[in-house]
């Protein structure tokens, strides 16, 4: 039965009643990658795979929710010592906290839910679950609270509620996320613009390597303390760089025997990949997708190489989609695992879907999981 009947059918049961449905976007990130800490941009849009709840005020001081996915059903209150032991029930009990914190209005409500984001696959569920609940809220009780400040009652949800120190790209992308258009967010300004992502006679896929390398989060904190040493050392020649994307090629050039090489490798990414953002965003418009596809190439050349922060399985996906012919592809997220985005054109989807499955194993000794994705609208009021 299809998501949205069977959070009614569960919904009428258990609370006798119907209420409104809300619903949010899990989000892929076409190009920008490890360019937040660096106050370069990211370049996310909703997918069409999200979170559906339905949610009513109960005239009670508890919120009385249940995951259909989970089985499961959990009652809290609202005050900070009421947080829930089940993890999909703090994300809940983290938008409501916050909500209140930011001076909104939050009393007791029911909610049955669903999703079809994969969990940690790197499309985002829980952003997907907190944007659901942020704007609902905020719709039911009318609190007023604008949607950038919905992104961050997720984003302050991860940091305060459920361990995960995030920044903002996954909830903005959900809240803000529109069908048919990607979303430019200047990560040091906030500022953001919508530019056209509608691939005719393309498509994109996502395949997942479902393999998550040690690495990652040490790897992580050694990138940014590359890039932070690469950016002081240019600020003793210009001052006025703030970020690292501040400073061109040019200036990083000056420092370049100045600094261990290999942060001179992590910066020379950095300040490429803010360049190909920027050339994404105008082969776009004059919808170029080649283009597109040969800079997402770039991209992972670069994450792979410069960067060094792929791995054997993302580097065999991406290896196999150039050979294929494919489009575009690249890594897609931190790295070190998780999934290769790819641009591929609809004659070659299948046999490229074939074909990565069948060498991938053989190699692996498993299949990628494969996750086609539209570009969808972010969180609303589900009206039809
Ligand atoms: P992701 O990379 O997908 O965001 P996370 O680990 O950050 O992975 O978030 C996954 C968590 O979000 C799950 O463990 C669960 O608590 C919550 N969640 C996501 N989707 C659902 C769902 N459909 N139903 C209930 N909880 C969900
Ligand atoms: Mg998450």
């Amino acid at each position: 039965m299809e998501m949205k009947s069977r959070i009614q059918e569960k919904y009428k049961t258990i609370f006798g009643e119907d209420a409104q449905l809300f619903m949010s976007a899990g989000r892929i990130n076409l190009i920008g990658e490890h360019t937040d800490y660096n106050g370069g941009f990211v370049f996310p849009g909703a997918i069409d795979k999200g979170i559906m709840a339905e949610v009513g005020v109960n005239g009670t001081e508890k919120v009385k929710a249940f995951s259909l996915d989970y089985d499961e059903y959990v009652e809290f209150g609202l005050d900070e010592e009421d947080k829930p032991d089940q993890a999909w029930a703090r994300y809940i009990f983290g938008v409501c906290r916050e909500t209140i914190k930011r001076g909104g209005k939050v009393e007791g409500f029911n909610t049955v839910f669903a999703g079809d984001v994969p969990l940690g696959a790197g499309l985002s569920s829980s952003a997907a679950l907190e944007s659901t609940f942020a704007y609902a809220l905020n719709y039911i009780f009318k609190n007023g609270i604008d949607k950038f400040e919905l992104a961050k009652i997720g984003q302050s949800d991860e940091h305060n509620y459920c361990g995960v120190n995030c920044g903002i790209m996954d909830q903005f992308a959900s809240i803000f996320g529109k069908k048919g258009n990607l979303i430019r967010l200047n990560c040091k300004t906030l500022e953001y613009k919508y530019f056209p992502f509608d691939p005719k006679g393309y498509r994109l896929v996502l395949l997942d390597t479902c393999v998550k390398h040690e690495l990652a989060s040490s790897a992580y904190n050694k990138r940014r303390a590359s890039c932070e040493n690469a950016c002081r050392a240019i600020q003793k020649n210009h001052p006025e760089v703030e970020f690292l994307s501040d400073a061109n090629r040019a200036w990083l050039e000056e420092v370049r025997g100045q600094i261990p090489e290999e942060d001179f490798l992590r910066a020379e990414y950095v300040l490429g990949e803010y360049q190909r953002v920027l050339d994404v965003c105008d082969a776009l418009e004059r919808e170029d997708y080649e283009t597109v596809g040969e800079l997402m190439y770039q991209t992972h050349f670069g994450l792979s190489r410069l960067y060094e922060v792929s791995c054997e399985e993302l580097d065999f996906l991406n290896k196999l989609a150039r050979k294929l012919d494919v489009t575009g592809s690249r890594v897609m997220g931190g790295g070190f695992g998780g999934c290769t985005i790819n641009l591929v054109r609809d004659e070659l989807y299948e046999p490229f879907i074939k074909e990565a499955k069948v060498r991938f194993a053989e190699k692996f000794g498993h299949e990628p999981k494969v996750y086609d994705v539209v570009i969808s609208d972010g969180a609303h009021l589900v009206t039809d």
